[in-house]
């Protein structure tokens, strides 16, 4: 059970939070997010500190700070443990601080954005120990790991988690943290931003778990952005394909790789809603069910580039050239199209963009843009059914559409717009593609 920022941002949520883990016996894992907002506030003093800005990285910690003070007097109400609570917290503020006084590097930026995790499961805990509800602390250190690529190891988490909980036959609740783990060097690292979920599905998958759930502030995945576009409406079932495509393409709802893990094992996953906990939510599963469009997913910050040579598209060998330049900074591509004399990818991942283009030069002439939208129709059997993408580019005749991806998979159409046409294109496939 995965419990997002909002879902233990308050500290009545924590206590619905307890509710959720103790209405069955069942054996559970309980993984929690950061306190809603402490992790971008850590995001924020670590930039702080990059800019050698020590005076406003102190005032970000103290605010920070000055949050806990409040939220755990409300949360606990024994002095044994608001005791317990006040060391926590003072131990995790004085590390901030001391930060603050030696020099700065990346490895030190992942240990100030561990302790948003770290700190709401400890205090997550000690309402638990107040409460006299029998549970375990995990530390997700202990078993979380990536490798030099940043993927996980799935194989050695599993074996440290399976021999850890070994210890514990007799225990039914496990708290861990979501989002951190150890990287190949041993420090301190973390499944980027929103990788709560992922932590839960790798875990789920790790101990080979009946589900997982993902319980967040709304009641499901909906057919679109809720923050964008006015009427959306959660979906019942999705498969771990249309899952993954929509998680990748943008519904923030899921962390970008959180399905693979749990598809791997065939471990449902199901989307819930802390504040609203018998709303049906959605289930994940291998399941396909239902035909055309199911949902949209928008990712942002995507920056095509073409590639233009008359001489040599149609030579063999010539895209194997052009995707290893990726493949040699690492750098992975979301959509491409072709044509005779041009071929179009796009990325996300701006790092290496200036050797890049420069290595590309030497296979043609290389034009980008940057500020790009994906915009992903997601659903079962698209490429089959008659008409579909017909009734999706009749939505979009107000807008300039620059790339087309259609047939890759069965459960995706992906447009690529100009940023800004992203909402207004939403809007416009929304209420083109449902039945209201
Ligand atoms: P948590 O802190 O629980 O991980 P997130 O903020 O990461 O929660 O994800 C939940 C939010 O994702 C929702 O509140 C909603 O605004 C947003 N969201 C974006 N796209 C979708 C979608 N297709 N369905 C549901 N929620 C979505
Ligand atoms: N706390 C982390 C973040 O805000 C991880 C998560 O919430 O899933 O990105
Ligand atoms: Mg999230």
């Amino acid at each position: 059970m995965k419990f997002g920022g909002t879902s233990v941002g308050k500290p009545e949520r924590m206590h619905q939070v307890k509710d959720l883990i103790t209405r069955d016996n069942q054996k559970k894992i309980v993984v929690l997010s950061a306190l809603s907002g402490t992790t971008n506030a850590l995001v924020g003093i670590g930039e702080a500190l990059a800019d050698a800005d020590k005076e406003l990285a102190k005032k970000r910690i103290d605010l920070l700070h000055a949050h806990y003070l409040i939220f755990y007097k409300d949360l606990l109400k024994s002095d044994s443990a608001r005791k317990k609570a006040e060391k926590i917290i003072a131990e995790h503020f004085e590390f901030l601080n001391i930060i603050l006084k030696i020099s700065f590097n990346e490895a030190i930026n992942r240990d100030i954005l561990a302790q948003g995790e770290l700190l709401s499961t400890k205090l997550f805990y000690t309402l638990l120990q107040e409460l006299d509800i029998p549970a375990v602390f995990l530390p997700a250190l202990d078993f979380m790991s990536i490798d030099e690529n940043h993927e996980p190891e799935l194989k050695k988490i599993s074996e440290k988690v399976k021999s850890i909980l070994k210890n514990y036959p007799e225990e039914s609740i496990f708290v861990t943290q979501g989002y951190i783990c150890k990287n190949h060097r041993n420090e301190v690292d973390n499944l980027k931003r929103g990788g709560s979920d992922y932590s839960a599905s790798l875990i789920g998958a790790a101990i080979n778990a009946e589900v997982v759930e993902i319980w967040t502030d709304i009641d499901g995945m909906h057919n679109n952005d809720p923050r964008i576009v006015d009427q959306t409406r959660p979906i019942a079932q999705l498969s771990f394909d249309e899952a993954a495509e929509l998680a990748y393409f943008g519904a923030k709802i899921l962390h970008p790789a959180s399905i693979w893990p749990a598809q791997q094992y065939n471990i449902p996953v199901k989307l819930l809603n802390t504040m609203e906990p018998d709303a049906i939510g959605t289930t994940i599963t291998a399941k396909e069910q239902g035909t055309g469009v199911k949902a949209l997913a928008a990712k942002d910050g995507i920056t095509a580039i073409k590639i233009k040579s008359s001489r040599m598209l149609l030579a063999y060998g010539f895209l194997r050239k052009v995707f290893e330049v990726f493949e040699k900074y690492k750098t992975s591509i979301d959509m491409i199209t072709t044509s005779e004399v041009a071929v179009s990818v796009t990325i996300d991942d701006l790092s290496h963009l200036k050797e890049i283009i420069r290595e590309l030069e030497a296979y043609g002439s290389v034009e980008v843009d940057q500020n790009q939208t994906i915009i992903s129709i997601v659903g079962n059997l698209i490429a089959e059914s008659k008409g579909s993408v017909a009734q999706i580019m009749n939505c979009l005749t107000d807008y300039p559409v620059r790339m087309v991806s259609y047939g890759g998979s069965r459960h995706n159409v992906s447009l690529l717009v100009d940023a800004q046409y992203k909402n207004a294109a939403l809007q416009s496939l929304n209420s083109g593609l449902f039945e209201w």
